[in-house]
């Protein structure tokens, strides 16, 4: 961890970082793979398309101008067909002229001759005229042509040469002609007169007239004025005709069942004079064999007239050409609008005129086009055929082109994908185990930049600090944790210390988490530098060692406490140790000033001899507390008196509660029930409870009260320890009881005061209470059970015991001279006989040789001592067992127990209580006075 100066935030953790830059790389590559190939290849097509685009309006180009050629040579094939009629009219036309031109010599009229006079019946009517019937027996099937004349004519016709002879001549000229040229269908000559007419070939007049006759004509004028009606005639007249032209005709159906045709004429003059007209037909048929011609080209090919009529098309899309289409039919709508002089504006090659190719090229002079149109998607139809080539060559560059780029892209880029993704996915496999690896550990896991910015913090951190993860990132951490100000100038010596030779350091930290939390923490920070040596990222490894720091604390202090009561222990031994030696002294000074105190002569003597037993008892009482204090013996359970037990607590923190004048009030009513308790263990209790009052009190600057009251109440006894110190916190007040739990100095307080007490007081069925608040004292609350049954001694008992007569022979076992003759001269004053024995040997055999009626025995002597005499009077005089008081200055010793368990002797300790010591024999003797008769000498009397 590290604390630093301001710098700019770091976005995000390395996660986040490594895999964004691994996915990112490994999209470029593929994109840059993608690219690799892609990118040679786009110009390639490009210029492929571009080619293909010239090679489409190449072709295009070449297409057209072949269709257009091609259709040049139709329309010279057109002209050629028209100019037959044209030639073949104008011949005939010429020919009549010249016939009939002046100065011609001319024979007779070969007309009577040729024509003869008969009535035809054609379709129920007799048609009667001149007509060339007979001709047609006479020279074959179909004759010379057909000829028709009025009767009139025949009858009026003047006998020279005249214009029907040249008409008739015309018939061996027009026969010629239809011999040269396929073309032509009927050559006739409609005379002006409307008395005859001339046809070519020659056909029955049944055929000829049957048309004219089911149009209603009963006679051969009708027929003939009928034909003069026709177009192919008023076209030709002087009136409708005055330049005298070649004309055409508009298609009609042919009357005699030829089909759709046109008629090509020429009025004919002699001498300036109209004679008639000489015309003949064509039949449409012809001009769609001609167009057949162009069958390999796209379109509609038609052969139109200057009325824009259709006479013949070709066309896959196109009608059937049965009857004379309007040229607009066969256009695109667009087109169609357009004036005909527009459609028809000859070109030299296609143009394009709305929507549609357009070819229009006119037959020469004669008033015919041949228009070719073709529609873009029919052109394109057209194309793809011959495009198709260059189209497979193209298709196949493709072809290559794709393959190698799916060669490449399946056998080396995919493959490589592939490889670099599965390392991706391995990586980021790994990543993740090392993630868990990071994120489960119990472990803190941080990085920090050197101005100390969080670059990453695992799972088991953010916990601990209390922050999420995305608060904690690019955030500088000491602004929300607290590092002790020490540890933290620790911490930034030892950043500053790390070097890429030393690059990790060991540290411990205390720190204040953002919920208040105090925490001990351990790191191991680890410097990562860059190649110059230059900090780059700290990694700290960190663990929360509050814990075991507290359990290290607690143990810590146990031991010390341990110690502190090894201390007591043995300053415990020391203590009894000086007060056994006290003991004997003391008992001698106490024994013998008692002693002045009753034989003083004057009373300033026996003032001044009860102020030295006054002390000496003092000092007494000490000593026995200090014995009761280090006395190691298991509980005992004895009927006593709370109120003693307190007060010899109080005696022996005396000296502690005056210097620090602490005002003592004790309030134990004399009718306290007596409890059943060990007295040195409830000793102890008092002790504790008095000394913590006094500690807690030397606190205060005002008064010090201590305040012990007791009480009876119900089964129990209540005794109330209470200062006016500075009382507890909650804390304090919760875990006073704790074993090993204190607030004082080390070597003041040792943790374990209460919690023994508490021990002892709960061993006693009773129980210890603490009431407490900061400022208002503390009250320690004792209770426990009383005893069954009445007190047994009291005082008037006590007095009782101590007066009357009494007597006896007594036997003083002591190893201490002094003691055992105070001892005696004490109980010689009441008139007994004592003897002293100052060790076992000499009593054993006092005891063999007199009868006495009671033994007082020191229990601790050298060579035999008290126990071991116990044990040998058993054989000696066994009555005698009955009769012992134990006097002990050794408080400490075990074997105490023994002995008094085992007989229930009365026990008076060191120094002694001379009174007690009277009281306990005077009660031996009397009870032994009211038993039967038998101490003596048993071992002796055995023997
Ligand atoms: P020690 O006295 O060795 O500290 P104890 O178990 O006797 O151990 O006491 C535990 C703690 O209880 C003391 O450290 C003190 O903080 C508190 N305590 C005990 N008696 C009092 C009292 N009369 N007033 C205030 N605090 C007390």
């Amino acid at each position: 961890m590290n604390n630093g100066t301001d710098g700019p935030p770091v976005q995000g953790g390395p996660r986040q970082s490594t895999e964004t830059t691994f996915g990112r790389g490994v999209r470029g590559l593929a994109r840059r793979s993608a690219l690799l190939i892609l990118a040679p290849l786009l110009p390639l097509l490009l210029f492929i398309g571009f080619l293909a685009a010239q090679l489409y309006a190449d072709q295009r180009r070449t297409v057209l101008a072949d269709i257009a050629s091609q259709t040049g040579d139709q329309r010279a094939a057109l002209e050629t067909l028209l100019d037959a009629p044209s030639t073949h009219v104008q011949r005939l036309a010429a020919f009549i002229a010249d016939r009939l031109a002046d100065g011609v010599p001319r024979g007779p009229s070969p007309m009577r001759s040729v024509i003869r006079r008969s009535v035809q019946p054609i379709g129920g009517a007799a048609i009667d005229g001149y007509f060339t019937e007979h001709l047609a027996t006479e020279q074959g099937a179909r004759g010379i042509g057909f000829v028709m004349a009025e009767p009139r004519l025949i009858d009026e016709l003047a006998p020279r040469y005249g214009e029907v002879d040249a008409v008739l001549d015309l018939l061996e000229p027009i026969r010629l002609g239809h011999l040269t040229s396929p073309y032509l269908q009927w050559t006739y000559f409609f005379s002006e007169s409307r008395q005859f007419a001339v046809l070519y070939p020659p056909f029955p007049s049944a055929e000829v007239l049957a048309n004219s006759v089911a149009g209603g004509a009963r006679r051969i004028e009708d027929i003939l004025a009928d034909w003069n009606d026709y177009d192919i005639f008023r076209l030709g007249t002087p009136d409708t005709n005055p330049e005298r032209k070649l004309y055409w005709t508009k298609p009609y159906l042919d009357a005699a069942g030829a089909g759709w045709m046109v008629s090509h004429g020429v009025p004919v003059y002699a001498a300036d004079r109209f004679l008639g007209v000489i015309g003949t037909d064509v039949v449409l048929r012809h001009f769609e064999t001609l167009l057949a011609g162009l069958s390999q080209a796209p379109g509609t090919v038609a052969v139109v007239n200057a009325e824009g009529q259709v006479l013949a098309m070709r066309g896959a899309d196109a009608p059937p050409s049965q009857a004379p289409w309007p040229i607009a039919a066969i256009l695109p709508e667009d087109a169609a609008r357009l004036p005909l002089a527009d459609i028809l504006a000859p070109s030299e090659g296609f143009r394009s005129v709305a929507g549609v190719n357009l070819l229009v090229q006119k037959a020469g002079a004669e008033p015919f086009w041949l228009v070719h149109s073709i529609r873009e998607p029919e052109l394109r139809t057209a194309l793809l055929a011959r495009l198709a080539p260059s189209g497979v060559v193209l298709l196949g560059v493709i072809a290559s082109l794709a393959v190698a780029v799916l060669v490449l892209s399946r056998y080396l880029v995919r493959p490589g994908l592939m490889l670099v993704r599965h390392s991706q996915r391995r990586i980021e496999e790994r990543e993740a185990e090392y993630r868990a690896l990071i994120e489960t550990q119990t472990e803190f896991v941080v990085r920090f930049q050197p101005d100390s910015r969080v670059l990453f913090a695992n799972q088991a951190f953010c916990r601990h600090v209390g922050m999420g993860r995305d608060e904690m990132i690019g955030e500088i951490l000491t602004d929300h944790i607290t590092i002790e100000p020490e540890d933290e100038a620790r911490l930034h010596e030892a950043v500053a210390n790390l070097t890429p030779e030393k690059p990790t350091m060991l540290l411990e930290l205390r720190v204040t988490q953002s919920d208040g939390r105090i925490c001990d923490e351990e790191w191991v920070e680890t410097g990562i530098f860059d190649a110059d040596g230059r900090l780059q990222v700290i990694q700290a490894v960190g663990r929360d060692v509050t814990e075991r720091k507290e359990t290290a604390r607690a143990l810590e202090r146990q031991r010390e406490a341990l110690h502190q009561s090894e201390k007591l222990a043995a300053l415990g031994s020391l203590l009894a140790g000086v007060a056994h030696e006290l003991n004997n002294p003391l008992s001698v000074v106490i024994g013998y000033s008692q002693m002045l105190v009753e034989l003083a002569p004057d009373a300033a003597t026996r003032e001044r001899a009860s102020h030295v037993h006054a002390a000496a008892d003092r000092c007494g009482r000490i000593v026995k507390s200090f014995l009761a204090m280090a006395r190691a013996k298991p509980p005992e359970r004895r009927r006593l008196f709370i109120g003693d037990v307190i007060s010899d607590a109080l005696t022996l923190a005396n000296y502690a509660l005056r210097t620090h004048s602490v005002k003592v009030t004790c309030d134990v009513p004399d009718d306290l029930a007596s409890v059943n308790g060990d007295r040195d263990q409830l000793h102890q209790v008092f002790v504790n409870l008095v000394v913590n009052a006094q500690q807690a009190l030397a606190a205060n600057l005002g008064p010090r009260q201590l305040t012990i009251s007791a009480r009876t109440e119900g089964a129990g006894v209540v005794v109330e320890v209470t200062d006016n110190g500075p009382g507890m916190t909650e804390e304090v007040r919760r875990r006073a009881f704790e074993p090993f739990f204190t607030t004082k100095p080390q070597g003041v307080g040792t943790g374990i005061g209460l919690s023994v007490s508490r021990g002892i007081i709960d061993a006693h069925g009773g129980a210890l209470e603490l009431t407490s608040a900061p400022g208002c004292g503390a009250t320690f609350t004792v209770r426990i059970p009383a005893a069954s049954g009445l007190h047994v001694v009291d005082d008037a008992e006590h007095d009782l015991l101590l007066e009357g007569p009494v007597e006896g022979q007594l036997l003083v076992v002591d190893d201490e001279e002094e003691i055992a003759e105070l001892i005696a001269d004490q109980l010689a004053r009441d008139g007994l006989i004592v003897d002293v024995a100052t060790n076992g040997q000499v009593a054993l055999d006092l005891v063999r040789a007199r009868a006495y009626d009671l033994l007082i025995v020191d229990l601790r002597m050298p060579d035999m001592d008290g126990p071991q005499l116990i044990s040998r009077l058993k054989r000696v005089a066994p009555a005698l067992l009955s009769r012992v008081i134990v006097v002990t200055g050794d408080a400490l010793a075990g074997e105490l127990d023994a002995v008094v368990s085992t007989h229930g002797f009365p026990v008076l300790e060191k120094p002694l209580d001379l009174d007690m010591l009277k009281r306990e024999v005077r009660r031996k003797l009397l009870s032994a006075a009211s038993e039967p008769e038998d101490r003596g000498i048993h071992e002796a009397h055995a023997s």
